[in-house]
């Protein structure tokens, strides 16, 4: 709850739990999924657990208020209608899956088919359990947030899903995750978490048996803010970027750069919008921040705003708990920064961002690259030449344009550098989930 006190308790899975989910689930890509399940079959089921989720819309996103501490609002008219997009669209590629006819030579045949992997392991966090189609799937939710997946497992059993071909496994990431990392039998991990994990996660894999591995890790995303920029929209967007879901977004535009001549301006007022943030009950009509997932996750923030402080950095904004009970933590704003401290390399994963001044177009893209990670930027500014160009020279796999934190179903999303490999979303991940055969016909038989 949102005192700390406890909600529930779910069962751990162990390492053997994982061995059964893979054994089910091979059994389903063997009989009844996989190559057995034409395409449309596959997409009615999906578009059935869509239809199923719009009726459970508000319990689902009850159940992720109640399990993460975002607020329901947020819950209902973002993740959870995220999640029911992302399986629509999906749905609908379900029977578009076609290889290609490719000229050899007049006595042949070749073509490609794209064939599904097998058995899939998914290994998620907590601020967005990310739902994945397509093979039969081993997935472990992450041991702060199990609920939604184990309510989603039960939606699609009714939606008709055959047995095995969704597994979710509760547990934690030494024993169930690793346990899926380095499984013989799993030929495609899908992982989502931070970089540190995410590289356990890489190893195991080649050490078991060289598994592709799809990796969609943290970020210390910039926000660049010209000074051209419509500057309400600019503070408002900038304010949605680090603090929307207590700044447990991988996304989160947490190194806010703002150009010299604006910066003072804009300091004004983003302290008086991130001020005017509401924290409390995440079921409270008005709410905007609810408390942060964990105990764990709570230290851990604080423990950064504590670093950024001994650093030398100045707190102009919070710092500090909200409330007495709970994992409530104030928005927090740092300037005063230098490029080598923790709060400046760093993910915090909380409502914790740093705003830097710079000169002009050289020096940012210079200081907004000076990190080992690159999943998402933004720029704000009304000369689309500056901003398009500044967009294409930071390295990032999603950069936004006079806005920030847009995802769509159809947009591929991943990270360059240290945020990540591969892509999910869109088109470009079907890419990640199935195997490409090369078939060649030789139809006269001779050598
Ligand atoms: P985490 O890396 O601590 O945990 C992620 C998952 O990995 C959990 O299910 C955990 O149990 C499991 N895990 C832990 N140790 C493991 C091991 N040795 N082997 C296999 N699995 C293991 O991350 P978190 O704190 O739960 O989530 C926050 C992180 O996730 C942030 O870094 C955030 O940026 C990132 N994230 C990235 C994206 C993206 O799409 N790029 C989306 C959401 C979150």
């Amino acid at each position: 709850m949102t005192d700390g006190s406890l909600i529930t308790k779910v069962s751990e899975a162990t390492a053997k739990d994982v061995d059964l989910a893979v054994a089910a689930a091979q059994k389903a890509v063997d009989t009844t999924w996989g190559l057995n399940a034409p395409g449309t079959l596959r997409a009615e089921l999906l578009n059935k657990l869509a239809n199923l989720m719009v009726q459970h819309k508000g319990e689902l996103s009850a159940i992720e208020a109640l399990d993460n501490g975002k607020t329901f609002g947020w819950a209902h008219d973002t993740d959870v209608t995220f999640a029911i997009d992302v399986i629509k669209y999906y749905a609908g590629w379900a029977d578009k899956i076609t290889g290609q006819t490719l000229e050899t030579d007049e006595r042949k045949l070749t073509y490609t088919r794209h064939e599904p992997i097998g058995v899939v392991g998914q290994i998620l966090p907590w601020n967005f359990p990310p739902l994945a189609t397509g093979n039969a799937i081993v997935l472990k939710s992450s041991e702060f947030t199990p609920l939604t997946s184990l309510r989603m497992a039960a939606l699609a059993h009714e939606a008709g899903f055959p047995p095995g071909v969704l597994n979710v496994l509760t547990g934690y990431g030494n024993t169930v995750g690793a346990a899926i990392a380095a499984h013989p039998h799993i030929e495609k991990v899908a992982f989502t978490g931070s970089t540190l994990v995410g590289r356990k996660v890489m190893e195991a894999a080649a050490r078991s048996n060289l598994k592709e591995v799809t990796l969609e890790l943290g970020g210390k995303s910039p926000n660049v803010v010209f000074d051209d920029a419509d500057l309400e929209q600019a503070v408002n967007w900038s304010a949605h970027g680090i603090f929307w879901n207590h700044g447990q977004a991988c996304t989160a535009g947490s190194r806010i750069f703002v150009q010299a001549g604006i910066y003072d301006e804009f300091l004004k007022r983003f302290t008086e919008r991130a001020r005017a943030i509401k924290l409390g009950d995440p079921f409270a009509a008005g709410t905007d921040q609810g408390p942060q997932v964990s105990q764990i996750q709570y230290d851990r923030i604080m423990d950064y705003i504590a670093s950024g402080k001994k650093a030398g950095a100045t707190v102009h904004l919070g710092g500090d708990r909200f409330g007495t009970e709970g994992y409530f933590i104030n928005p927090t704003i740092f300037t005063d920064t230098t490029p080598d401290m923790r709060i400046v390399q760093e993910e915090i994963f909380g409502p914790v961002g740093v705003v830097i001044k710079f000169e002009d177009e050289e020096d940012v893209i210079k200081q907004a690259n000076d990190t080992m990670y690159g999943l998402a930027a933004a720029v704000f500014s009304k000369d689309l030449n500056r901003a398009l160009k500044t967009a294409h020279k930071l390295r990032a796999g999603t950069a936004w344009v006079n806005c920030i934190n847009q995802l769509h179903a159809n947009v591929p999303f991943g990270g360059y550098k240290q945020s990540g490999i591969g892509r999910e979303l869109g088109e470009y991940a079907l890419h990640h989930y199935t195997h490409v055969k090369a078939v060649h016909v030789n139809f006269d038989h001779k050598m």
